[in-house]
């Protein structure tokens, strides 16, 4: 854990929780938080927090929503569990599948498959587009193109197509099969005097140029987050995503769009997919789809894909894929309730009443002369810490800028993402323009006391 008063986290000290989830010991003194309540989680000593990254970008409808809770219960009571192997299913499932399908518009979508989690998700894409392929009758066509600074999940094919080294090193990653091109932010590799415009062409050609280099019919698909997340908080330059999807189609490489962050709202559009004229033939979501009070994820399957994988002169057998959980009655009945209260509370509409003020109350901190650049739309918004302002300046590791950053929030009342002098803020769809206030009073706040530590 954190401890923002002793000032450890800096010049030395390191303080940053290391990246996992699974350890659980009190060996390694974590926070542990035990209520939630709207925008605020409370620690165990009583401890208030404005959560400012809703839990891991996923608490959209915050910490108790009384028809999540409701739907959960019900559904307990009535059918706890049933398996969706073999043509059995639920009606929750069933239900939720048409649901989701109907919600996303962005292009046509078939089918829903369900999994517990986003890296589950991306796992099932990598099977899908395999198993398509080979229905194809090409099975050479199998490689897949992420790009650099992307979070795919953690599984070993879904952190293979991650971008992040510390999710590679350590495991013998990437996948033989897994390629990655450029992470596509401007601020930080753009040529001089190039325009966001041009930086998105260079990107483009370089896709193009992978691909003939590796042979387009080796290529069986492309996968990206609307907004990278996890990698930073980089939204797409201009034009970006036009120029990416013409050399995609191009070469008959099937489109993932990774929503699991973006989807339900976050961006000001129902999905990411909306925002950036995404047309995708496969999405992944999770989180926001239950607000993360049950585990779930899904991916959507377009009909040109689904028609291959069920049509009849498919000889393959069954897409031989599925988890126990792959559709779990509690999960989906919660999910079916979430997209019920986004329609009906107009979450769009209060994502864009809240969103301005996020990103302008932030912006303004830009001239921060320990600030490179803020950068966000919607609800979620990313700082990094440099030196001299200039992506190519980053502050010593061991002095723990963001780690910094991150206790003094702490210290203040707000939970932040740190990653290294990275700091990530998603706030849950359902904070209250006072709560935005705090948000950013409490930042200023924090931002204040790391500067002058950055000037001693
Ligand atoms: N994809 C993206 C874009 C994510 O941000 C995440 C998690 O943060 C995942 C996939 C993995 O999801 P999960 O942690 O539910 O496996």
């Amino acid at each position: 854990s954190t401890d923002a008063s002793s000032g450890q986290g800096f010049k030395g000290h390191d303080m940053l929780a290391p990246f996992t989830a699974g350890w659980q010991s009190t060996d390694l003194h974590p926070l542990v938080i035990q209520k939630s309540e709207g925008s605020y989680v409370y620690d165990i000593n009583g401890k208030k927090y404005l959560d400012s990254l809703a839990g891991l970008w996923c608490t959209a409808l915050g910490g108790n929503e009384p028809r999540l809770v409701d739907a959960a219960v019900k559904q307990l009571k009535t059918l706890p569990f049933y398996h969706s192997f073999w043509n059995r299913t639920t009606k929750p499932s069933l239900d939720l599948a048409k649901e989701l399908l109907d919600t996303f518009t962005a292009t046509k979508m078939a089918k829903a498959f369900f999994t517990n989690s986003g890296s589950e998700a991306n796992d099932t894409q990598v099977k899908l587009v395999w198993y398509y392929n080979n229905a194809l009758g090409r099975p050479e066509k199998k490689k897949f193109i992420a790009r650099s600074k992307a979070y795919h999940g953690s599984t070993l094919i879904s952190a293979s197509l991650s971008g992040l080294p510390a999710l590679h090193h350590k495991f013998d990653l990437p996948a033989p099969f897994v390629l990655h091109t450029d992470c596509p932010h401007y601020w930080r590799y753009h040529l001089p005097g190039e325009t966001e415009e041009e930086f998105s062409t260079r990107l483009a050609n370089n896709l193009e140029n992978l691909i003939l280099k590796e042979g387009p019919e080796t290529i069986a698909a492309f996968i990206a987050e609307p907004v990278m997340g996890a990698g930073g908080v980089i939204p797409p330059p201009a034009t970006y995503f036009d120029k990416i999807q013409a050399v995609v189609k191009k070469y008959d490489i099937l489109f993932i769009a990774d929503e699991v962050i973006c989807a339900f709202g976050r961006l000001g559009t129902m999905f990411g997919c909306d925002k950036y004229n995404m047309k995708p033939d496969l999405v992944s979501v999770a989180k926001a789809l239950s607000s993360a009070y049950m585990p779930i994820g899904a991916v959507l399957v377009s009909p040109e894909v689904s028609d291959v994988i069920h049509s009849q002169s498919n000889k393959l057998g069954s897409f031989s894929h599925g988890f126990t959980y792959s559709g779990h009655p509690v999960s989906c009945a919660v999910a079916i309730e979430a997209l019920k209260i986004y329609k009906e509370k107009n979450i769009l509409e209060q994502v864009n009443k809240i969103a301005p003020k996020f990103q302008e109350g932030l912006k303004a901190f830009s001239d921060s002369p320990i600030i490179g650049e803020i950068r966000g739309t919607g609800l979620i918004l990313g700082t990094e810490f440099v030196d001299n302002k200039s992506p190519h300046d980053p502050y010593p590791p061991e002095w723990g800028v963001g780690a910094y950053f991150g206790a003094q929030c702490e210290k203040h009342g707000m939970l932040v993402r740190v990653s290294g002098d990275n700091i990530m803020m998603s706030p849950p769809f359902i904070m209250t323009l006072e709560e935005i206030d705090e948000l950013i009073s409490i930042y200023g706040k924090a931002l204040q006391a790391t500067e002058e530590r950055v000037k001693e």
